[in-house]
């Protein structure tokens, strides 16, 4: 199947006479003939369900979608993109560890790893995704676990090379962790790059309606944790604390790293997304092939528009010829990149601050990548905890505007940047 009919046709399959549309299986609870069933389920002998925040049924045919998407053998969704951040790290790295990550990541990516997993002995180096093959190479140490980064970082929207950083990744032995957020498996599909995990906030394109925070991650099932076993004991030795399984042996390398996180951290930590939410999901994800089209071309338009504005300062969009990651865009997504335009108004942060004011279509949101068109101005919002130099170093000026082009006509978002831009 081609992605845009996976989008349709994919996770969900009904039998005979059976619901056309996803079950919304709301139940927190399944019920069991006989203790010893259950018990089956509990040593991951069976197959079924017995408790949501484990695993629910509505959700499964969601991960299951994302997954086909993504072209992975496993996938789990999660309450929220931040949950699925952490999952993806903490389920292969832990105190005493480190993890090397690009510099331009989602802000709250950045404090996720920079504050609270340092607090849980989790040392990070972060790298400037154009940094040359010697600053990589210094950057790995002899417990580091996992190389994490974004297809296209928000906000910066810098485009990383993924090949790059994946064989920086496996020549030291671990797997490359892929944030697919702004480019979705539309436009960019990571693991064919050479990526082992890929994350997503299905909150952004993939719901893709304001309606719904959510995460997934999805494993490739490409990492031989048993050639690299030291380490990666967790994976590939017997879980004491989960009836004494072995993950890599009972569920191959297909299964072991999703089955871990499922059995392990959704067991202690709880995001579970509901069954309700993952259904509204399902729903955004229907149409993903065809608004991620206009979402990109909308994009592109816009920052074509704002290219030629004299009170713009400067522009970030890898869709634009001449932009610094136009190169690499034109390599991991030849067929668009998003809907995320950054750009600097003319005049530093009172400029841009009178701008957002001035705009009548799109609004001010703490958003991005939904039907809407919304805008955001990050250094007074989503990255206000970090410092000028930390800004600088996540590729984030104080001048900057998020624009986020919707499903609107292109017309009318354009017209709205006349007005508020002056021409
Ligand atoms: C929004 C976002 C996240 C966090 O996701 P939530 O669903 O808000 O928790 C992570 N990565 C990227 C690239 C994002 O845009």
């Amino acid at each position: 199947m081609k992605t845009g009919t996976k989008c349709i046709e994919g996770g969900y399959m009904p039998g005979n006479g059976e619901p056309r549309q996803v079950p919304i299986i709301q139940s927190t609870t399944f019920k069991y003939d006989t203790s010893a069933d259950m018990g089956k389920l509990f040593d991951l002998e069976a197959e079924g369900y017995f408790y949501t925040r484990l695993q629910n049924p509505t959700n499964d045919f969601v991960a299951k979608k994302i997954t086909a998407l993504e072209g992975g053998t496993a996938g789990m969704l999660t309450s929220s993109g931040q949950a699925a951040s952490f999952f993806s790290v903490f389920n292969l790295a832990s105190n005493g560890d480190h993890v090397v990550a690009s510099a331009s990541i989602y802000g709250g990516t950045f404090n996720l790893f920079n504050v609270t997993m340092k607090r849980m002995g989790i040392d990070f180096t972060f790298v400037e995704p154009d940094c040359t093959d010697e600053e990589l190479e210094a950057a790995f140490r002899p417990n580091t676990k996992a190389v994490f980064g974004e297809t296209i970082a928000n906000p910066s929207l810098v485009v990383l090379d993924i090949e790059r950083f994946a064989k920086a990744a496996h020549d030291h032995g671990v797997p490359l962790i892929i944030d697919n957020t702004f480019a979705t498996p539309i436009n960019c599909r990571p693991i064919e790059w050479g990526a082992d995990i890929v994350i997503h906030s299905t909150t952004k394109y993939m719901d893709g309606h304001d309606a719904t925070v959510g995460g997934a991650i999805v494993d490739s099932g490409k990492f031989d944790w048993n050639a690299h076993s030291d380490k990666f004991p967790s994976l590939t030795t017997p879980d004491e604390s989960y009836h004494g399984i072995t993950y890599t042996e009972r569920f191959g390398l297909e299964g072991a790293f999703i089955t871990k996180a499922t059995a392990q951290l959704m067991r202690d930590l709880g995001s579970i997304p509901s069954p309700m939410n993952c259904y509204i999901l399902n729903l955004g994800l229907e149409s993903l092939d065809v608004r991620m089209k206009r979402h990109t071309e909308n994009g592109q338009k816009v920052a074509e528009f704002l290219a030629g504005n004299k009170n713009v300062s400067w522009i970030h969009y890898p869709g634009l010829e001449g932009d610094r990651y136009h190169a690499l865009a034109q390599k991991y997504m030849p067929n668009g990149t998003c809907g995320v335009v950054s750009f600097g108004v003319k005049g530093g942060r009172a400029a841009a601050e009178e701008f957002m004011k001035k705009l009548r279509l799109a609004i001010i949101a703490t958003h991005v990548a939904d039907a809407r068109t919304c805008v955001l101005h990050p250094a007074s919002s989503t990255h206000r905890q970090l410092s000028d130099a930390e800004l600088e170093a996540c590729g984030v000026l104080p001048d900057m505007v998020r624009f986020s082009c919707g499903l609107e006509d292109s017309e009318d978002i354009i017209g709205d940047l006349r007005q508020a831009l002056g021409e």
